[in-house]
């Protein structure tokens, strides 16, 4: 950095918390917008980067370098997410650590961009024996798989990632990668049948019909045009420029046999990726006692096929729901609109179950073979704050998860910050800032939350209604500061789960092992899909909590995938929900710019005479006599046990400049 800091009139700082006016947003957004028009997208507060997607490639991440980043402080080079994943792995080396990344923006901000990069970066910088490689490849390859089968064209990203995925790397003791594990979030299932427009369903239906062979095609029984498909048709945009479904197929088949998927594990996923489309086709009629019946049975008899279920008991499942009286099972026929419902529940299901399937598999495949110890280095990539016109049950979770993300990362700094002023033996001065754990305590305190609130309603006998839910929530949270209710529900969120009996009888291998009959059988009630959702964030802010975390804060310049348009209003949303200026407040709490004594001597040893041209004591003793003879008062800088602490940047520049003049 110190090489750059000279520059910083055109291109900005390089370091949010050498800027004077550091409370002020209009301040932060010129300084990404002047760094962003000079294609500099990386930009720190301290030890977090913040990053601008470019929406246009630049040539900085080839193999040069990721070698000139390799083993290189920080600060000496430009802002770069290689430098975060050095810094990372050399921590986790070096002493021993395990690390994670966290990853977050809005959608379309270059969160899945800045993990492969990541990604990327560690498995260049290893070793090449034969076991290694092969590790590598899965990792790298478990990337296009997944995205095949979780992420979608948006309005807002060609290829945005449907679902939370948090992925460890492990290393073995001379830092190679050994091994990994997948976990993912809440898929966004409702997308299997129903997308907006300008929308597509996930990418894999389109892949399958454009990249399949003939003979493929005609076993699923499938047509190649999306077109004919319920389930992909309706936001009338099937094809997208920016991607290329047919050469994407072969792309994925390859990372399924990388993965480790046999020829017959392929075959029963494509069955099933085809037996949804089939689904979304099924019609129904009502007779003239309000009861539905299925119009044309050649899907139904395609579907039993591909499924290798029983036509018979396809049919009556999706006719009739099970109920439970007294002990004794009874068939109650359905009405259209209940058939329909049961229908795309049915798809939803068998999809998000395959999805978790896959990650299964995936992760068998990335199992390392000899289990001796290892370090991780973890990587988050999950969807940030969304804020939409509706907002349904999934931006609910989607929002609770950074509440909390952000809970951990302003308790983090706080505490890392406090931590290096302890290390360095000054004083530490308390900091102001919003906690938000009110917020999360909203969503998931018991006995009143609002997860334990639908949980309840979820499960009441009776006719619980999106209406009754929302009277209970006014009810007991009517007082909670930040609780504001709307009058009326708009869309259903609390319904009853139906039950699957048909899918448990399959002899397809994977809907076989997805919906095994114990399910069926035991007696448990099941839980509800916030609380299964609440404890996979507690489990997820466990694995955070122990490692040493860095965070990679992704924003977008606009709302048009356009490369050259910087929208300051939305980088100003963006900037605020990330708590960016929060973030480098505390940062620049106490004092902006700190140095081990060493590089600030070296750089500026110069400017005094009494440390240029010969100067061979102690650094911390070279460092007092240099800022002594510059006329630093004394409120201005603190000298640490390895580190000179300055408190006011302008302290700094005056520094620089002076050198500058030399
Ligand atoms: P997110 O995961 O946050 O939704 P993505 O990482 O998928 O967003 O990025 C959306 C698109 O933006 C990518 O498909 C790519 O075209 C572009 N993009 C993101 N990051 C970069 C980058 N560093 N360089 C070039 N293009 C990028
Ligand atoms: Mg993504």
């Amino acid at each position: 950095m110190e090489n750059e800091l000279h520059k910083r009139d055109h291109i900005g700082v390089q370091d949010f918390v050498l800027l004077e006016d550091y409370t002020n947003p209009a301040a932060v957004i010129e300084n990404l917008r002047k760094r962003f028009t000079e294609n500099l997208i990386y930009t720190y507060i301290g030890p977090v980067l913040v990053s601008v997607n470019p929406y246009h490639n630049i040539d900085i991440y080839n193999q040069e370098i990721i070698e000139t980043y390799r083993n290189v402080n920080f600060y000496e080079l430009p802002p770069h997410i290689f430098a975060i994943a050095d810094a990372a792995y050399r921590s986790m080396r070096g002493e021993n650590k395990n690390q994670c990344i966290l990853i977050s923006g809005e959608s379309g901000a270059g969160k899945t961009e800045a993990s492969k990069k990541i990604l990327h970066y560690l498995a260049a910088s290893s070793k090449h024996t034969d076991d290694v490689e092969r590790v590598k490849d899965r990792l790298l390859q478990s990337n296009p798989l997944l995205e095949a089968f979780g992420n979608a064209k948006t309005n807002r990203n060609d290829n945005s990632s449907r679902f939370g995925k948090y992925m460890d790397v492990q290393f073995d003791y001379k830092g190679a990668p050994v091994g990994g594990h997948i976990l993912n979030y809440l898929l966004e299932k409702s997308r299997v049948v129903h997308h907006a427009e300008g929308e597509r369903n996930f990418h894999i239906f389109y892949q399958l019909l454009s990249g399949a062979t003939p003979l493929l095609i005609s076993k699923l029984k499938l047509s190649k045009d999306p077109e004919q498909y319920f389930y992909l048709s309706q936001g009338k945009s099937v094809r997208v420029d920016s991607l290329n479904d047919q050469r994407d197929f072969q792309d994925v088949k390859h990372a399924l046999d990388v993965c480790d998927f046999n020829k017959e594990e392929q075959e029963g996923l494509f069955a099933i990726v085809a037996s949804v489309l089939h689904l979304g086709n099924l019609k129904f009629e009502e007779d003239g006692h309000g009861l539905a019946h299925i119009t044309d049975f050649s899907p139904v008899e395609t579907l039993a096929k591909l499924l290798g279920c029983q036509e018979e008991v396809l049919k009556s499942a999706l006719q009739n729901r099970t109920i439970e009286a007294k002990g004794e099972k009874m068939k109650s026929p359905l009405n259209k609109d209940q058939a329909l419902y049961a229908r795309d529940a049915l798809a939803k299901g068998i999809y998000d179950r395959l999805f978790t399937w896959i990650v299964h598999k995936v992760n068998d495949s990335l199992t390392r073979r000899r289990r001796l110890k290892c370090s991780l280095m973890g990587l988050l990539d999950i969807y940030g704050f969304e804020i939409f016109g509706v907002n349904s049950f999934e931006q609910f979770c989607i929002n609770y998860c950074n509440e909390k993300l952000q809970q951990l990362f302003i308790e983090l700094t706080l505490k890392s910050e406090q931590e290096e002023y302890q290390r360095e033996g000054i004083a530490w001065e308390p900091v102001e800032y919003f906690n938000n754990k009110i917020i999360c305590d909203l969503v998931e305190a018991k006995p009143v939350g609002i997860i334990t609130i639908m949980d309840e309603e979820c499960l009441r006998p009776g006719d619980p209604t999106d209406q009754t839910f929302l009277d209970k929530l006014s009810e007991n949270l009517r007082l909670h500061p930040h609780f504001v209710s709307h009058t009326t529900a708009t869309d259903t969120a609390v319904r009853k789960s139906i039950q699957r009996d048909a899918m448990s009888q399959t002899s397809n291998l994977i809907t076989k092992s997805c919906f095994p009959t114990s399910e069926l059988l035991g007696k448990k009630r099941p839980e509800t899909a916030s609380t299964q959702f609440k404890t996979s964030l507690a489990q997820l802010m466990e694995i955070l909590m122990s490692k040493e975390p860095s965070y990679v804060r992704c924003i977008k310049p606009n709302d048009y995938k356009c490369s050259d348009m910087f929208d300051e209003k939305i980088v100003y949303h963006q900037v605020k929900y990330l708590g960016l200026m929060e973030n480098l407040r505390v940062r620049r709490a106490g004092f902006a710019y700190r140095r081990p004594y060493e590089v600030f001597l070296k750089r500026y040893k110069s400017l005094c005479p009494q440390t240029w041209p010969h100067y061979d004591g102690p650094a911390k003793e070279g460092v007092e006599i240099l800022v002594n003879y510059l006329n630093y008062s004394n409120d201005d800088y603190r000298l640490g046990k390895t580190k000179l602490f300055i408190r006011f940047p302008r302290v700094l520049f005056a520094t620089e400049d002076e050198f500058q003049l030399r």
